[in-house]
Order: C-alpha cells, then structure tokens, then sequence
C-alpha cells in the first residue's frame, strides 16, 4: 500500500446517481430525488465487493427508493445536538465525550445516523477543531474520547497527527479512540506513515465498523493487521441491518472473522430511529435472537453486546435474552444456552446485604418487575421510584398491575 494510492482511490469513488442508474438499472430521477438528501459515495473497492443488485454490501450503500418514503423517524435519532456544549463535540456520559473531526467518510452508509451531518463540511466544521480541544482540556472529568466524525481517517496525517497531540498533551485524558470505517471501505488508507502517527499517542483504540463476512477481503485483513501490529486494540461496531446482517449465521461468520483479523467485536447496535432507513430496520427480538445464538455456542470472545442507543440522549442500553427466571434473596434460578435450568445458592449474608440495598418499605419486588440482579443503589432506588409512578398510573387508568 503506497503512501499515497489511497487519494487516487478515492478519488475514483463513485459519486453519481447516473453510473448507479446505468449500471443497476433503476431509473436516473429516482436516484436524484433520494441523492438530494443524502450524498452519494462508494469507493471503487467498495464497490468492487457487490456481486450483485441488493446483496449485503449493495444496500449499504446504494440509495433505495424506499428512502423517500418514511420521513417520519428522527434526523437526530440520538438527540446528540441537545447534548452538544460546544460545536464537534457531544458530551453525554459523565466521563467522557465524542469529538467529531472530519466532515466526510470514504463511503457514505444509507443507514448513518449522522446523516443530517456528514458530508457536510458546515455542519462539522473545521474551524471548530481549537474549540472542542479547549472543552476538553477545561473539562477535567474526561478521561476518555471518542474520536469520530465523518471518518478521522479521511484527514491528512499531519492534521491527524496535530490532533491526536493536542489531546494527548492533556492531564486528565486517560485514553483515546478513534471510530473509523476506513478499514472497511478504503483498507488503502491505513499506510505506513499513518500507522507510525497512529503509535505516538498509546494507550490508543479503535474501533472499526464491519457489517458483514464478505467486508473482510485480505486486503481489509491486511489493513487491520498493520493496525493490530502497532500495538492498538481493536474493536468492532457493528449495526443490525435487514438484509444484511439479520440472519445468526451470518453474524457468526463476522464475528469469526473479525477475530481472525485480530478484532474483538464490541457492540452490535440495533438500527437507529434514523429518517430515510424504516426499510433498514429490523425487530429488537432479531438482534436478541442472535446473541443468544452466539452466547454458549461460540467462543465468548466473538459475543459483543447487543445495544440500542437510546432516541432522545438516553445512551446505549444493554439488551439480554432472558436468562434469569427468578431471584430472590436465598437463590437464582437460571437456565444456560441449552436451556438447561440451574440453581445458585446465594450466601447467607445476601439477607442482610439485601436489606441494606432496598429502602424500605418497598412495595414492588423490583427483581421481579424487571427480572434483574445486583443493581446499584441510586439506580435501584430511582426504579422503584419509576415503578411506584408507574403502578399507580396503571391503578388510576383501571389497569390492574401484577
Ligand atoms: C457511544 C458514545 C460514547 C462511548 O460509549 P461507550 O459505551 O463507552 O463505548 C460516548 N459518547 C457518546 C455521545 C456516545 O454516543
Ligand atoms: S462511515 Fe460512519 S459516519 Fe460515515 S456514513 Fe458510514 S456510518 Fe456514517
């Protein structure tokens, strides 16, 4: 991978509805119409792995006519511009914060949930780069950030490298990472040189984003392992998407594979509630039904958390099958992968713990209305809180509660 084939690539990306019209057959005004909301963009290599219309790597990211007709999801799904403090920078969870540094990606996915956005070099901004480094520095609970955009890679060296400087310079930042489809969609980016940049700023992560077995070319392969070599742990997000990767056979392989690949997969994501991709979307049961089939029966190391990441700014929530069937203070019943059922005995001492954990008087059996475990304290209490408003709402509105 010479330095810089990679601007060649991808400067041959595919950018017009009318090559897609001519070369899928579908009717030049209908590309046009769904182009006007969000661009068009696949690299030649990307494009070289569809074998055909409507395969897994086609809907990705060819438009479809189907996103003109639901407009009625979010453009924001995540509420991330009501968490926004300061421009290209989004900070929800108390420890750490996004960072969006680049405008554009390699690609341009069909589902982005960032699609209000990317693409857009005013709405990411870079004249805003200073700014969001300053929040940083001033905001000295961050200990972690998640560098993003649009694709950091698509950024020169130098200014990736100016950046990740900046940002390791300061105190209180533990860790950085970068979210990158660029190994998926342009393995040629991931050079030498960007590599030797990359290393400077340890302890560094990345997280890459592959959807599907047939994304894992040994060309894609060889990108991570470059990656991998330098030293940085990588990981994997991958979005559930109907017809591409809803199927628990197909999930299997990717996981495999990445970890063939030396990535560990980190979450699947269920679909956004994002504007233009109803079409996209599949039922949270299917994104349930294929961690169970991977839990047990696979190694753990290829099982990533299955997370929705909550509309209106509610932040990634873990979804399980059900595995606990009851749980009390005295014992856990539970079955495993096979759905054998088994007993754990809790100790002696658990009475007490309990005691101490519930603040009495608690009227509703918190593991039974929500089937869970341990919690912490000032969660559990807020949920019982919940669940009180949420017992007498039923009482008032004739409902009866169980
Ligand atoms: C996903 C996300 C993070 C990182 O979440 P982790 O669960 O720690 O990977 C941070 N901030 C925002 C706004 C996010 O959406
Ligand atoms: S690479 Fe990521 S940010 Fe870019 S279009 Fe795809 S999903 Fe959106």
């Amino acid at each position: 991978m010479k330095e810089d084939n990679w601007r060649k690539v991808l400067k041959r990306s595919i950018t017009s509805a009318k090559v897609l019209s001519e070369k899928f057959g579908i009717p030049l005004e209908e590309l046009e119409a769904v182009e006007r909301n969000f661009k068009i963009r696949i690299t030649p290599y990307y494009f070289s792995l569809i074998k055909e219309k409507d395969d897994p790597i086609y809907k990705q990211v060819v438009p479809d006519i189907r996103e003109l007709e639901n407009n009625d999801l979010f453009s924001d799904p995540l509420a991330e511009d009501k968490d926004s403090p300061v421009n290209n920078i989004v900070h929800r969870y108390p420890d750490r914060c996004l960072f969006l540094v680049s405008p554009t990606c390699a690609c341009y996915c069909r589902f982005c949930t960032r699609s209000r956005k990317v693409g857009d070099p005013e709405k990411i901004n870079m004249k805003y780069i200073d700014e969001g480094i300053e929040y940083i520095r001033k905001h000295t609970e961050i200990r972690d950030v998640v560098i993003s955009g649009g694709d950091p890679f698509l950024l020169e060296d130098s200014k990736l490298d100016h950046i990740l400087k900046k940002l390791r310079a300061i105190k209180h930042i533990e860790i950085l990472r970068i979210g990158t489809r660029v190994p998926c969609v342009l393995p040629q980016r991931i050079t030498p040189n960007l590599v030797k940049v990359l290393k400077k700023y340890h302890p560094l992560f990345i997280n890459v984003h592959f959807n599907h077995p047939d994304e894992l070319t040994p060309l894609a392969v060889k990108a991570l392992g470059r990656l991998a070599d330098a030293g940085i742990p990588l990981g994997n997000q991958t979005v559930l998407l109907k017809g591409v990767n809803d199927e628990p056979e197909v999930m299997k392989e990717l996981m495999h594979r990445l970890l063939l690949a030396r990535v560990k997969p980190y979450y699947i994501y269920q679909a956004d509630m994002v504007d233009r991709t109803e079409h996209l979307r599949t039922s949270v049961q299917k994104g349930l039904e294929i961690i169970e089939s991977l839990r047990g029966w696979t190694s753990g190391m290829a099982v990533p958390h299955f997370v929705i990441d909550a509309p209106e700014g509610g932040g990634k929530i873990p979804l399980l099958p059900e595995y606990v069937t009851r749980i009390t203070d005295t014992e856990v019943i539970m079955r495993n992968y096979e759905g054998k059922i088994f007993q754990y005995s809790q100790p002696a001492h658990a009475k007490e713990e309990l005691r101490k954990l519930q603040k009495p008087p608690c009227e509703i059996d918190i593991e039974q209305e929500f089937s869970l475990g341990s919690i912490i304290p000032e969660v559990k209490s807020s949920m019982q809180e919940q669940s009180r408003t949420i017992k007498s709402d039923k009482k008032q509105s004739g409902v009866t509660a169980k």
